[in-house]
């Protein structure tokens, strides 16, 4: 039988844990390509998990693995609805599967957010990350920060800012991105969660070590922890809330310590505006009961979620940012699309670990194998690289990625660091065109 042609598109973990369940399964001869915009793999794993994260972010090698197959081919720096349409893909694979993540933010929806100063914490995440599209979201020169939202990306860049510079020194952080933390003169980072402390999303192990961080006094008012008597009903049904509950109230107990950074955690407490004429001066909130108050702050970074985006030719639920699907299956019309498959955030929403992606991709694996003697082969006219080729399009293929690790670990060895992240997409393309050429 013929190899069973496959698309993912998106490099990012969810596209790679459905390669890898696809190539894993003994069933059928499979060959899947890999298509992704940034030139260089892994998504979020490479551009979201925090810089000190380390064993989060050694699942690179779990990944690195999966690429390294050679039923498997890389397209990185190939914008699927601009260098090729869905229906191109659709026409040359029997399999397409989206795994292209959730690309954007939320909003706030408040006045004055789009002030110079106040940015998403996503981008910011971004840029601390070193993606090639992101610009720096502005200095740190103030002294105050808020970030709205309470779910564990807002413990993450709390984290980042919190800690002394230092600490991320033998990270794969950027240069420029060092340069600007070492800088910062920051003395107060607020965390607003505009409900009670039960209902934040973060994880008790990511909350538990904003705790251990150097030089920040974790402050917690007790106030904000009495809770109603339904909250404290939720809270004798639910033993997953105890933990992190029972934390708020230890960090509420301790005296303060005197460390050069303070993070104050505030819940019930939403923001109304953002203040300030040619850039951020201020946040003002409403608190319980009503209560409004001006935060004074440089630096406004909601992390309220991330949101999916539409991608031409492909259906989008615009209520919940994402395709739909059935059990892994596209519906197009409420009609499930034959070949054709979504994984990770595009297909659940953006919730859920990297991990959580690992499921997901067996479930559309299990889905194509279920489906493949009904599937239609596609008598393939040219080959993707073909097209791409004859497109001007600078793709990165797998060895092309090879030389982009390469150059990073050596970039990193002169500073004893692993890696030291190049940025630009035209020098992420250097250094993949340079080991093309050795
Ligand atoms: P999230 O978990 O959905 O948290 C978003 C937060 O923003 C919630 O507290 C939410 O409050 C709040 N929010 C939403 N709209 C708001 C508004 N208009 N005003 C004020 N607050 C608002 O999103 P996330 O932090 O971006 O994380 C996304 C996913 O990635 C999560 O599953 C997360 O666990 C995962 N992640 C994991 C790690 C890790 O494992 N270390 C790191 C980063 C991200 P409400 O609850 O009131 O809506």
């Amino acid at each position: 039988m013929d190899d069973l042609r496959v698309a993912v598109v998106g490099a990012g973990p969810a596209g790679l844990y459905t390669a890898d369940a696809l190539l894993f399964q003994q069933e059928l001869p499979v060959r899947v390509d890999v298509l992704d915009r940034l030139p260089a793999p892994f998504g979020l794993l490479r551009y979201g998990v925090a810089p000190d994260h380390l064993r989060m972010k050694s699942l690179q090698v779990q990944l690195q693995q999966v690429l390294d197959d050679p039923r498997l081919r890389l397209f990185g720096n190939v914008d699927v609805g601009t260098d090729v349409t869905v229906a191109e893909l659709r026409e040359r694979y029997d399999v397409v599967v989206h795994a292209y993540g959730a690309a954007a933010d939320r909003r706030l929806d408040v006045p004055g957010e789009d002030l110079p100063g106040s940015t998403s914490a996503t981008r910011f995440v971004a840029w601390y990350s070193g993606h090639p599209d992101v610009t720096p979201p502005s200095d740190l020169s103030c002294r105050s920060a808020v970030v709205v939202g309470m779910g564990n990306v807002a413990l993450d860049v709390v984290r980042v800012l919190g800690q002394p510079a230092e600490r991320l020194a033998g990270t794969d952080v950027p240069d420029d991105v060092l340069a600007l933390l070492r800088a910062s003169a920051l003395t107060d980072l607020h965390l607003l969660g505009r409900r009670g402390p039960l209902d934040a999303r973060w994880t008790w192990k990511e909350l538990r070590e904003l705790g251990e961080v150097e030089g920040l006094d974790v402050l917690v008012r007790p106030d904000d922890l009495v809770l109603s008597p339904d909250e404290q009903a939720r809270l004798d049904d639910e033993p997953a809330l105890r933990r992190p509950f029972q934390l708020l109230h230890d960090w509420a107990a301790r005296p303060r310590s005197g460390a050069p950074r303070r993070l104050h955690l505030r819940f019930r407490t939403r923001p109304l505006a953002v203040l300030g004429d040619d850039r951020v001066r201020g946040l003002r909130v409403e608190g319980d009961g009503g209560r409004t108050e001006e935060l004074a702050t440089g630096l406004v970074l909601r992390a309220v979620g991330y949101r999916g985006l539409p991608v031409a030719g492909v259906p989008f639920d615009p209520d919940r940012g994402v395709v739909p699907t059935s059990e892994g299956r596209v519906l197009r019309d409420g009609a499930v699309s034959s070949g054709e498959y979504a994984s990770g955030w595009v297909r659940r929403g953006p919730v859920g670990v990297l991990g959580t992606n690992r499921a997901d991709g067996q479930l559309v694996a299990d889905a194509v194998l279920a489906d493949a003697a009904a599937l239609p082969r596609r008598a393939a006219s040219d080959d993707l690289e073909q097209l791409l080729e004859s497109r001007g399009v600078a793709f990165v293929c797998c060895s092309g990625w090879a030389a982009i690790d390469a150059a990073e670990r050596a970039l990193g060895a002169r500073t004893d660091r692993p890696r030291a992240k190049i940025v630009p997409r035209p020098a992420l393309l250097a250094a993949a065109r340079e080991c093309a050429r050795a």
